[in-house]
């Protein structure tokens, strides 16, 4: 199933795991099952490391869990996650089998000490491209605190359950079977909304902020241009964005950006991030404002009430919170969004 040259990547990844890793799939006599059944003998193939199981119990067949030899850490992949979805198989390899990821130190403790016990599902399309993101987030979750699970389900692989749950759009994913989310969601908003203590925190941290000269509201393409310029004129600029990069995180290719051909929304985001990384700006992540107070004498200082509390402030503030989709609340309109 893998060619030449996808095999001899994954050898060379796969010299990077220190854990033995089993693969431990659950299969059927389905034509599917004969699939997946290849692909994990190919991959135990490239590395002394990796070895397959077919006594797995799950009742999704073809399914399979990766899991670190002798301990309680494992991902579960429900269908053959190839397509979109391969990254995070060959990730998901090497995390169980103990590589570690670039998340940040800081997100990595904050994920280990996340309260409760989770079971995350996330349905799935293998072209869907804002769907490998969330499986990943999810995955390393559940790598580092073992006290949460997950399970990638392939829809169209398993169409029965996807429209008896009431799947309309991928990803899409439940908690606990509520849907928790959908749609593109990284790492940090999935940690965030999992971190109750982390809006007080936050308060505390951003009601000390000294006032701004420039607070941009939003990051999206206009809020990060509006902080490069004021920045780059030594003024003390920041940004309080819900979600950096925008829209533009949702748009796969980009065609009309002059001197730019080709490019695409995630990648465009994050140049944009470097940007405006590069000059000195305060961008304060995942904080929607709710609220505007204007000075109450000339001169004096625009408040910016957050969501959390916070009030932050500044001599200017420029508004660039840039639209989103209104939903008429019909039939397929998640799904054929697009
Ligand atoms: C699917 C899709 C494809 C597209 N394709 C193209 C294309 O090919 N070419 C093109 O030119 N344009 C395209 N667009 C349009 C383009 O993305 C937008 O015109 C552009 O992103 C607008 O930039 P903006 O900064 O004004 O706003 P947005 O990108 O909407 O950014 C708004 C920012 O404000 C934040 N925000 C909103 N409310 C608050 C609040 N209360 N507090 C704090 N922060 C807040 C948001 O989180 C975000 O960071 C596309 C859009 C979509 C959705």
């Amino acid at each position: 199933m893998l060619d030449a040259n996808l095999t001899a990547q994954l050898r060379t990844h796969l010299t990077k795991i220190t854990h033995p890793v089993e693969l431990v799939a659950s299969l059927d006599d389905s034509p599917k099952s004969a699939e997946l059944a290849g692909l994990l003998e190919e991959i135990a193939a490239t590395s002394d490391q990796v070895s397959v199981r077919r006594d797995g119990e799950d009742t999704r067949r073809p399914s399979f869990r990766i899991e670190r030899v002798g301990t309680d850490v494992s991902v579960a992949f429900a269908g053959v996650p190839l397509g979109h979805e391969f990254t995070s198989l060959v990730l998901a390899l090497l995390q169980v089998g103990g590589h570690p990821s670039t998340a940040s130190p800081e997100l990595l403790e904050t994920i280990r000490g996340l309260e409760g016990d989770w079971h995350f599902e996330t349905f799935v399309s293998l072209s869907c491209q804002n769907c490998p993101d969330v499986v990943q987030a999810l995955n390393l979750m559940s790598i580092v605190n073992p006290r949460i699970r997950h399970t990638m389900i392939d829809g169209a692989v398993f169409p029965d359950e996807a429209e008896a749950r009431g799947v309309m759009a991928v990803p899409t994913v439940f908690a606990g079977g509520e849907v928790f989310g959908q749609g593109r969601m990284t790492l940090e908003e999935i940690v965030a909304k999992l971190d109750t203590g982390s809006d007080e925190r936050d308060r505390e941290v951003l009601d000390a902020r000294d006032p701004f000269d420039v607070l941009v509201v939003g990051g999206g393409p206009a809020g990060s241009a509006a902080a490069i310029y004021a920045a780059r004129k030594g003024i003390r600029t920041g940004v309080a964005a819900e979600r950096f990069g925008g829209q533009v995180l949702d748009t796969m290719a980009i065609e009309n950006f002059i001197s730019v051909s080709h490019t695409e929304g995630p990648k465009l985001v994050s140049a944009m991030e470097q940007h405006v990384m590069e000059h000195e700006v305060d961008v304060m992540h995942r904080q929607r404002a709710r609220r505007l107070i204007p000075a109450t004498e000339a001169g004096g200082l625009v408040g910016v009430e957050l969501d959390n509390g916070a009030v932050l402030q500044s001599r200017t503030v420029v508004v660039a919170t840039g639209a989103g989709w209104r939903s008429l609340g019909v039939p397929g309109e998640q799904e054929y969004r697009n």
